[in-house]
């Protein structure tokens, strides 16, 4: 049988008959002790706690297992781990390979959190972090150190979007070092639109908050590793408590079904949105990775499968406190929230300065206002006419 297409995947994977037990879905099941029948059981159980079968809560029930084996499937790696958050999934990703003195490498355009983590949590136990320009390509191997363990990844960017030449980096961290543990925040693709394993990275790692639960009413962390880091992850991630429950792994794995049908209208309605920003005199340029303006369009090109309904653009102004917030308070549809990813559409605005708090490159040269959409399932027309008006409560005439 030829190789199944992602939209067919979506739909099948995790479904098995031992998860779905007759049903359509798989089942809920929550418990936090399991009951072994006899000693010879439990020893069984003990054996193989860490391959799909039932052993304690915190190892995961059929519920876990079910969606486990389908994001693992989906992102070709070896085993699956699950967070109670995105963050968490982050953390404890870093955490289950850097130790006291060692260095990581982390790119300037990663998620605040991440930043905060490495900047106030590991610099308390000793490891210090260095920042990249995400457009830095083969040169990272000048910043490798003898005690350099992580690389982090995370591209596009959060809010300022660029996308990294992924094999570029891949290439010159293996030649300098091999043993190096490449991990990538993986959200904005949600695990399907780049397949980072297939770049030779090591751990890929998702907010399962953003478009894979997809309605805004859950929060999960989720991390797929190869061959390589799958059983250090696991055993590190156990021991640390991390561990999701079933009803919201459950809500993770209905979103899936629906997630390419769901993607290919963000991203239809994102890119018509971004092209109509790009004509609009205000804007100065509008950072999608679809459109030639964004920082690393070229290696979205070629690495990507797709795009979604997130993105930035940034004004040719800095508006004025009075602009800024007649400008952001006013939306109909673009409601001001942190996260994305559900069926709703969002705004947050950055003037210059607060972007230069969160980026550590200077990436977007400009000097404008910067606003982060995340466009949602509405008529895409009702949401350009909500953008005009926005437009039309800052313009000086
Ligand atoms: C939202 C987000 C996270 C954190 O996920 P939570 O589930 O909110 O903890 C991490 N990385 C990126 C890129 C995100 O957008």
């Amino acid at each position: 049988m030829a190789e199944k297409k992602l939209e067919t995947s979506l739909v099948n994977a995790g479904r098995s008959q031992k998860f779905t037990q007759g049903a359509v879905n798989p089942i809920i099941q929550r418990t936090s002790s399991v009951i072994f029948d006899s000693v010879a059981a439990k020893r069984q159980a003990t054996q193989n706690r860490a391959k799909g079968e039932l052993f304690y809560g915190r190892r995961g029930t059929q519920t876990h297992f079910s969606f486990q084996a389908a994001m693992t499937e989906l992102e070709g790696g070896a085993g699956c781990m699950l967070y109670p958050s995105g963050a968490a999934a982050v953390s404890h990703a870093i955490l289950a390979f850097a130790a006291a003195g060692d260095h990581i490498l982390l790119t300037g355009s990663a998620y605040d959190p991440t930043q905060g983590f490495c900047d106030k949590i590991l610099s308390r136990m000793n490891m210090t972090t260095d920042y990249f320009d995400p457009m830095i390509g083969e040169e990272i191997a000048d910043l490798i150190k003898p005690n350099t363990k992580v690389v982090f990844l995370e591209s596009p960017g959060s809010i300022t979007m660029e996308v990294q030449d992924i094999p570029a980096i891949v290439r010159a961290v293996r030649r300098v070092n091999p043993d190096i543990v490449i991990m990538i925040d993986n959200t904005w693709s949600a695990g399907v639109l780049f397949k980072a394993l297939e770049f030779g990275i090591d751990i890929s790692i998702q907010s399962g908050t953003k478009y894979i639960i997809g309605h805004s009413d859950a929060m999960l962390g989720i991390a797929v590793a190869n061959e390589r880091c799958c059983v250090q992850l696991r055993e590190s991630s156990y021991l640390m408590g991390q561990m999701a429950d079933a009803d919201t792994v459950y809500m993770a794995s209905r979103g899936l079904r629906t997630l390419a049908i769901r993607l290919k209208q963000h991203e239809k309605s994102g890119i018509e949105i971004a092209r109509w920003l790009q004509q609009r005199a205000e804007v100065a340029a509008v950072y999608h990775p679809a459109l030639p303006s964004c920082p690393g369009h070229k290696n979205f090109i070629r690495d990507f499968s797709g795009s979604n309904g997130l993105f930035s653009f940034q004004l040719k102004e800095k508006l004025t406190p009075q602009q800024f917030t007649d400008y952001l308070d006013n939306f109909h549809h673009f409601k001001m929230a942190f996260s994305w990813g559900g069926f709703e559409s969002l705004i947050l605005g950055y003037q210059p300065e607060e972007i230069k708090m969160i980026r550590q490159y200077g990436t977007p040269q400009r000097t404008g206002t910067l606003f982060r959409l995340h466009v949602g399932l509405e008529n895409v027309q009702d949401l350009i006419d909500d953008l005009a008006e926005g437009f039309s409560r800052i313009s000086v005439d």
